[in-house]
């Protein structure tokens, strides 16, 4: 067998998985655990099934150090369907949730919760072309809950600390371009949610992290799929759960433990962001970065070129040395490295090197 042809891949979502992960999938695709049949083929209810489903949460739980009195979730519908059951469980008829909006993703999760009931800005950096942190936040002490956006996977902008809402409002937060990439606080949030395809998976499934007492606010009334008391309770089992990207969250999981935890997973995806940041800080003002310095997200790192034409040009010379998925969100223009943790260092290097090539040519 020939070896395949695998790139640098620097795509935004769905995105790079580690290889280990793909090749056990792999190995395990047709027979997986001696069934004579693929983890797709068998039933979510078999007991197959279910240990995969529990090492998953297991294993999640051991990373993140998840409270006992959270549950967790795996969900179909993305991120985004998590912007519209949010308040639909979270906020009583008649309340306000409070958001903010750092760039796309919150501005997007901020319009879905106003469609349904009031929601109102903490704080709004789009004035500002979304490169910074708020200043300050405009807090609302009743508030049925805080949500922020931990990385804006367009915008390249990222919260280290979260914020502090006033006592008794619960921290919600989508962190679905930085999940599992650094240590978090777990206790100091009601709900996280993350989409899988950024950093943990494939598309498909959408991991939900819920505070117990939360659940004590679904109404009665919602449909079954949107509500999340009954899918809590029922262990994500209440229909047919995602059961292949929930097996290869689980994969993922396993290797990111075998990586030596999200301490050491942190201290490498600092390392690729800072060669990266360092060829755009070393450029003179050929490359320039989006965000803020203060506020540079260590996920995503979007950064222009002198012209338009350059940074097509740019784009296509990196596909051609195996460099890929470089071209920028069209609402910030330029490029994006999206450097999630299945990016390796040598990733990195080999990005950095090419853009000093590049600008030493046409700079
Ligand atoms: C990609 C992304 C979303 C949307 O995710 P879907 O799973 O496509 O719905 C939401 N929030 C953030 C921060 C994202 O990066």
């Amino acid at each position: 067998m020939t070896t395949p042809k695998r790139v640098f891949n620097f795509n935004p979502g769905p995105a790079a998985l580690p290889l280990e992960v793909l090749e056990q999938a792999q190995a395990e695709l047709l027979d997986f655990k001696g069934t004579g049949m693929s983890v797709m083929e068998i039933s979510h209810r078999s007991k197959e099934f279910e240990a995969v489903i529990q090492t998953a949460e297991a294993d999640l739980r051991e990373l993140l150090g998840i409270p006992a009195n959270y549950k967790v979730m795996f969900l179909q519908g993305g991120a985004s369907l998590q912007f519209a059951m949010l308040p639909m469980n979270l906020r009583a008829a008649g309340a306000s949730a409070d958001y903010i909006v750092t760039g796309t993703w919150s501005k997007t999760a901020f319009k879905e919760a106003s469609k349904l009931g009031t929601a109102r800005a903490a704080a709004n950096t789009e004035k500002e072309g979304f490169k910074g942190l708020p200043a300050s936040l405009d807090l609302d002490p009743n508030a049925a809950y805080l949500h922020f956006t931990s990385n804006e996977t367009i915008h390249g902008v990222e919260f280290f600390t979260e914020p502090t809402p006033p006592a008794g409002v619960p921290l919600v937060c989508d962190c679905s371009s930085d999940f599992i990439s650094h240590p978090i606080d777990v206790s100091k949030y009601a709900l996280l949610y993350a989409g899988a395809q950024k950093n943990a998976g494939p598309a498909g499934v959408t991991v939900v992290i819920v505070r117990d007492d939360m659940l004590e606010r679904t109404p009665a009334n919602l449909p079954v799929m949107l509500d999340y008391k009954t899918l809590a309770a029922s262990g994500s089992l209440h229909n047919t759960p995602p059961a292949f990207a929930i097996y290869m969250v689980r994969l993922v999981f396993q290797w990111a433990k075998k990586m030596g935890g999200l301490a050491a997973i942190e201290k490498i995806n600092r390392q690729k962001a800072q060669l990266i940041y360092n060829a755009i800080d070393e450029s003179g003002g050929f490359y320039r970065g989006h965000a803020l310095p203060e506020a540079r997200s260590i996920m995503n790192i979007p950064f222009r070129l002198p012209s338009e034409e350059l940074e097509d040009t740019f784009a296509k010379e990196a596909k051609k040395n195996d460099l890929i998925g470089l071209k920028g969100h069209r609402s910030v223009g330029g490029m994006r490295a999206s450097i999630y943790n299945a990016m390796t260092v040598q990733g990195a290097e080999e990005l950095v090197k090419f853009m000093k090539e590049f600008q030493k040519k046409n700079g």
